[in-house]
């Protein structure tokens, strides 16, 4: 089947989480099921090919599952980018505003070898503050962004556009 049906098949809509208001999509689902997740990172090694990326950087938390699992297959690894004082050695920070007060990730100063191409990946894409964070700190470190990835894009808040002219592959966009 189709890697958008799967994503589709295997999230969960909560309300009021983590606010009243907020419709958070669930993906634990997708995770848990065997079969069906191991489909959907096969198709994504395949959107983007084995030989164009050296390595994966996942967004923390749940973009660290995507990212081993997309890293093993490939035989590629993983580098993780953190939420602030997280990280035991020297790192690069960015900080960006969300809804209400602002965020900070960091990625290891010496994460990346020069050039080497990262293909940075999270489960959700929602305003795309994270993401753009993210990318950043990518390049600062030394990385070149190979592509960015998502299981899950709420096309509704834009954040595509806010990422323009860099490009996203979503699994699925509702
Ligand atoms: P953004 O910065 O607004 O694009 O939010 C994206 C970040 O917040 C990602 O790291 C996601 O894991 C997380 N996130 C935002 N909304 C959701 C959701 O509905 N489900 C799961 N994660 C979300």
């Amino acid at each position: 089947r189709l890697a958008a049906e799967l994503v589709a098949s295997r999230v969960l809509d909560v309300p009021d989480f983590p606010k009243p208001g907020i419709l958070f999509k669930d993906l634990m689902p997708l995770f848990a099921d065997g079969p069906v997740f191991r489909q959907v990172i096969d198709q994504i090694v395949a959107h983007h090919g084995a030989q164009r990326f050296d390595v994966v950087a996942g967004v923390e938390a749940r973009g660290f599952v995507v990212a081993a699992a997309i890293a093993y297959a490939t035989g590629t690894g993983v580098v993780p980018v953190r939420k602030a004082g997280k990280l035991p050695r020297r790192a690069l920070s960015a900080t960006y505003a969300l809804e209400y007060g602002e965020a900070t990730l960091e990625v290891h100063e010496d994460a990346f070898i020069a050039g080497q191409r990262v293909l940075v990946v999270d489960d959700v894409l929602a305003t795309g503050g994270t993401a753009a964070a993210a990318l950043d700190l990518v390049e600062q470190a030394g990385g070149t962004v190979a592509g960015f990835t998502v299981l899950l894009e709420l096309g509704f808040l834009d954040g595509r556009q806010r990422l323009a002219p860099r490009t996203v592959h979503a699994v699925l966009t509702v």
